[in-house]
């Protein structure tokens, strides 16, 4: 991939992780707020549901601005577009859709494939425990 491309990229991911700690410093000041007025029991519950889910949401902002620091992290060392796993060069379509990726798409395939197959394997193992 080009360097110029990569830096446009870069940008991209900067702007991302701008905007991904903005809105997390929301989420924080707001469940602050909501502290000091839970009076009502019914309302309670209602309360820790929406708080659930935004600590479930927050959690993926997190991740994602993990993947989008290290991205950027990658690019400075000059490791972006190699995969993790082989150490081939991604394609530059992959990167282009997604420039988080870490993997090229056979060693993704394949990393899906052994994930469904553990998954599977759990099932049935969960399966048989139930039959005694
Ligand atoms: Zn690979």
């Amino acid at each position: 991939m080009r360097q110029r491309r990569i830096q446009f990229i870069r940008r991209a991911l900067v702007r991302k992780m701008e905007e991904l700690r903005l809105s997390a410093d929301n989420t924080i000041s707001r469940m602050k707020d909501d502290e000091g007025n839970c009076a009502d029991p019914f309302d309670q519950a209602a309360t820790d549901s929406i708080k659930f889910v935004e600590l479930a949401c927050r959690d993926r902002e997190r991740e994602l601005m993990i993947d989008v620091k290290e991205t950027i992290m990658r690019i400075d060392r000059g490791l972006f577009g190699v995969c993790d796993h082989c150490g081939r060069m991604i394609h530059d379509e992959r990167l282009s859709i997604e420039p988080m990726s870490r993997l090229c798409t056979e060693c993704q395939d394949e990393k899906e494939i052994s994930h469904k197959r553990k998954n599977r394997r759990l099932t049935m193992k969960g399966m048989t425990h139930q039959h005694g």
